[in-house]
Order: C-alpha cells, then structure tokens, then sequence
C-alpha cells in the first residue's frame, strides 16, 4: 500500500556554522494494506519526522512516497485534497490539536466540513453523537470545550475526528505518550478495535518497543535517521531489536 523509498531530511541549524543534522537519512520502507505497521526509536530517531512527510506537512530533501503507485510528493490542488482523506492523523499533542474556542460539536463538524465537503445541514447533532458512540463518548460531550474534558477524552475526541472520513491510513504518532498510564491501555484497546473495524491501516509510533512489539504485526526499528530492523515482529524480536535500539 505504502512504499517509502530512500527518504532523507536534512535541517541545518547555528547561524554562523551550517551545522546539518540528518533527521532522515536514506530511509525506506514497505507497509501492506491492513498492517498494524510499527515505528520505534528513541526520541530524536526521526520518527515525527516520518509521519510529517506521510502526511505532506514537510517536504523531504530526497525520496519518494508511493501510495498505491501514485507518488505522494508531487501531489497538489484537487488531488491532494482528496488525497488528504485518506490519510488521517493522531499525534501525541492532543490539547493543541482541537481548538480551545470551539465546542466539541464544531470541531467534530469542521472535520466534515473542511475535509469532506458536506453541507452544515447535512451534519446533525445526533449523527455526531454516533460519532462519539464509536469512541466511548456521548453526546453530553458535544457541548464541552477541550479544557473541560480530561486527556484520554480528547484523544478520544481526536481519534473520532481522524476516523470520521473513514481513511484508509492511520498514523499514530506516540498517540498515548502524554497520557497517565491508566488511560494509555483504555486508547490502545479503543485505537485496535476500530482499526479491526474499519478495515484500516495503522502506522504505530513509538519509543516503546514492548508497546509496538504487542500490537504491531510489522516493526522498522529506528536510529539517527536510519532503519536498523525492519520485518515481522517476532523475527526483529529475535535478532534482537531492543539492542539495536538502546546500543
Ligand atoms: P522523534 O519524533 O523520533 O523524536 P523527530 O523526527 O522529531 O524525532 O526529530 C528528528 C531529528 O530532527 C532530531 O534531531 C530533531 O532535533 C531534528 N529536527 C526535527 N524538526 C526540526 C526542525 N524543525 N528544525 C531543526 N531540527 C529539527
Ligand atoms: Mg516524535
């Protein structure tokens, strides 16, 4: 579904000294339709690097992106807005990425809105309470603002927000990371089950190598910029992928 080839980016930091620092470096990779795909590094591997690219929010220095044989990275106008939709995320800031102004209702609709294209009318309170159904929530939610809801609510706001076009591609970046560990187990189960649901693909990012080796089928473990195991999860388990990671 999914071929990364070659993949390297490049930042240049000091302002007297061009000093570069490969965020990627010559990266590739393969994801299968229906994969629970795993990336795992340390923090600093590139692995937000990764999904920003994914999700044409940066431009890559070098490589190329097929998504079912179309080359992501030349996309632009009509196509790569519909494109858009097919590839949803949900990252680890889940405070800032739902407005702090706006009802939960709003938000809900702006996806549908923006993304999607449908008409105001179109979009009912109750159709967005079934939205929240899916996620756990109900519909007393929709008139929350995010600071009345706690951390777990919101990522769970922002995984119905990402599922709601039905994308065939999910990326996670370290979706449970900023989450009390009580929680993180409730939105993995929540994040899996409508995975299973919907017939989508999810790319996992992770520090958290026993996380990703419990729920991933495939793993690319991660260093500087690099892939130093990629494969299926019990094979990178052992050759020992925990050591390519923490050497
Ligand atoms: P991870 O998500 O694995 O923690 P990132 O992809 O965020 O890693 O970052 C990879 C490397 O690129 C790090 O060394 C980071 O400091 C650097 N980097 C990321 N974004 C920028 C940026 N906008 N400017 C300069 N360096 C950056
Ligand atoms: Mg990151």
């Amino acid at each position: 579904m999914l071929k990364v080839r070659n993949l390297t980016k490049v930042y240049y930091t000091g302002i007297f000294s061009r000093r570069s620092i490969f965020a990627l470096n010559n990266l590739s990779f393969d994801v299968n339709r229906g994969d629970i795909f795993g990336i795992v590094g340390e923090s600093g591997s590139g692995k937000t690097t990764i999904a920003q690219i994914l999700l044409r929010l940066i431009e890559p220095d070098h490589g190329s992106v097929y998504f079912d044989k179309q080359n992501l990275l030349t996309l632009n106008g009509e196509k790569l807005r519909r494109f858009r939709q097919r590839i949803q995320a949900v990252s680890q800031n889940y405070e800032s990425a739902l407005n702090p102004r706006m009802k939960i209702e709003e938000s809900l609709k702006e996806v549908f809105l923006v993304k999607g294209k449908k008409r105001c009318k179109e979009i009912t309170r109750k159709s967005l309470s079934a939205r929240l159904n899916e996620v756990g929530l109900n519909e007393e939610h929709l008139d929350r603002y995010p600071a009345q809801l706690s951390g777990g609510q919101l990522q769970r706001i922002n995984i119905a927000r990402a599922i709601a076009l039905e994308p065939e591609l999910i990326i996670a970046d370290e979706p449970t990371s900023n989450l009390d560990v009580s929680v993180q187990a409730q939105i993995i189960h929540l994040m899996l089950g409508l995975k299973s649901k919907t017939n989508s693909t999810l790319i996992f990012i992770s520090h958290d190598l026993d996380l990703v080796s419990l729920i991933c089928n495939r793993v690319a473990v991660i260093k500087r910029g690099k892939i130093v195991e990629t494969g299926v999860t019990e094979k990178i388990l052992k050759h020992g992928g925990k050591k390519c990671l923490f050497q």
